[in-house]
């Protein structure tokens, strides 16, 4: 604790006097009060005060370097201090009407009130500054040490003020690795239905921060088994389907988490931290499935197309959850190429078929990689090596055709002009009927000369009189 306040201080003790020498109070409090005491740096520095906005603004104007008051209508002044993203909040004690998707804030008067209304106790500590004094009402420190997530009120008064801290128990048990305690458990279960008066984007907002933390697996079980799954990503229980009297397909709710956790494992090759378009596609790969089984005479399951409809289902969820079309479009296709390998059989594609792989998954050609290695969780070490060599074999003839063709740029030898003035005919639809056959003989054959592409055209031409 004391190591991490004190490689913050320059910030946390010099903003703590400016507040002291206007006559106000601040604290640290929230998220770098328990990462602090986990030991773990924290760049985001929240302070609450008893200074309103306008007179926090006062304050941070000289001390800060560039100011913004996005938060202004919550009291929330932000500013930036060297590394330190810096945001100083009025007390509050906030109600919310239990039909309202937006809380209705009132500025409170003590820290008390404040850390009250804060929605488990390892985030309602706060320090005192300057001074450095640590405020633990609620017994924080003692959750923190058990790793236990716990509500500084009964939870179920929390979660009617605000039920979007239900999403928040699921997304910190992630994040932290920590429990949820029973009744806290008991409450999301019997409150679940509560969460449909949340806007999607806040919703949104906690499930992107769940699938992008450390353990996601404990945090997508807790929104399975409290319900809340059910209503905002309903295709994940789904996957829970009773097996059939055989037993002869995996539990494919298991698959998916452990095909999750094996993405997870190969992030490193994307280049950065954790990656949402990543995680969400292995967690959504398989949601066709319940809707496309069937049982077959001969004791057989099958899932045809679970890969179109669960692109299609991922589409649509993504949608309600307010995605951005690139993330949509980026996740679903994932989706529906994720089956395409199992063709490559022992490598017996042929270059256009390579090529097509290539150009259809355009800037999801590393991730795909990524999901189709992951989607193996058979327990057969051979069944997996060999899985893994015939991969390991498409992705090194990948790069031998881009070496040789430059496949990111995938163009057919003539453009629309060149076509134009070839055929004699003005722009439209036999325009690109032309540009499609030469797009598909560059597929199929590889790089052609403008001649010999020429030509092929004409004769086509010709054929279709
Ligand atoms: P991180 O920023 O690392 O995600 P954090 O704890 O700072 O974690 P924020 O969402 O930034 O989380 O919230 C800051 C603090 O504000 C929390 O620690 C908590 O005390 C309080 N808080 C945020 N949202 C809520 C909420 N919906 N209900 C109650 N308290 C909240
Ligand atoms: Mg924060």
């Amino acid at each position: 604790m004391t190591a991490e306040l004190d490689r913050i201080a320059p910030v946390i003790d010099s903003l703590g006097e400016a507040f002291a020498r206007s006559g106000f109070e601040l604290a640290l409090v929230g998220g770098p009060v328990r990462d602090a005491m986990l030991g773990r740096p924290h760049n985001d520095l929240d302070f609450t005060t008893s200074a309103r906005p306008e007179e926090t603004e006062k304050i941070l104007r000289t001390w800060g370097e560039a100011l913004w008051d996005m938060g202004r209508d919550f009291g929330t002044i932000g500013t930036r201090k060297g590394p330190w993203q810096v945001e100083v909040t009025t007390y509050r004690s906030e109600a919310y009407s239990a039909d309202s998707r937006k809380p209705a804030v009132a500025y409170g008067t003590s820290l008390a009130d404040d850390l009250v209304r804060r929605d488990f106790t390892v985030n309602a500590m706060a320090v005192r500054l300057p001074g450095r004094e640590v405020v633990d009402l609620y017994g924080g420190v003692v959750d923190l040490a058990t790793r236990v997530l716990r509500t500084p009120g009964t939870p179920e008064d929390s979660f009617s003020d605000d039920p979007l801290r239900m999403m928040r128990a699921a997304r910190f048990a992630a994040q932290l690795g920590f429990e949820v305690a029973p009744e806290v458990v008991a409450a999301m279960t019997d409150m679940a239905s509560r969460i449909e008066i949340i806007s999607a984007e806040r919703v949104r907002d906690e499930l992107v921060k769940l699938i992008c933390a450390p353990h996601p697996r404990r945090g997508l079980s807790l929104l399975v088994e409290t319900g809340l799954a059910d209503l905002v990503l309903p295709e994940l229980t789904a996957l829970r389907m009773e097996r059939d009297e055989h037993n002869r397909h995996k539990d494919v709710y298991e698959h998916t988490l452990t095909v999750l956790e094996q993405s997870i494992d190969q992030e490193a090759r994307l280049g950065g931290g954790p990656d949402f378009v990543s995680r969400f596609a292995a967690l959504m790969h398989d949601v066709g499935k319940p809707r496309t089984r069937k049982f077959h005479d001969d004791g057989t399951v099958s899932f045809h197309h679970h890969d179109v409809v669960g692109a299609k289902m991922t589409r649509k969820r993504m949608k309600a959850l307010r995605f951005s079309n690139d993330e949509i479009e980026a996740v679903s296709s994932l989706v529906e190429l994720h089956l395409r390998f199992h063709g490559y059989g022992d490598g017996e594609w042929t270059d256009s078929a390579v090529r097509r792989y290539v150009r259809d998954a355009g800037d999801q050609l590393d991730r795909l990689h990524i999901l189709t290695r992951a989607d193996c969780t058979t327990r057969n070490r051979r069944k997996a090596d060999r899985l893994a060599r015939t991969y390991d074999a498409l992705e090194a003839r990948i790069e031998r055709i881009s070496e040789e063709e430059e496949l990111a740029a995938l163009r057919p030898a003539l453009d629309g002009n060149q076509i134009m003035s070839l055929l004699d005919i003005p722009a439209g639809r036999e325009v690109g009927a032309a540009y499609k056959f030469l797009m598909d003989l560059r597929l199929d054959e590889g790089i052609l000369t403008e001649d010999e592409a020429a030509k092929r055209l004409l004769d086509w031409w010709a054929e279709r009189g």
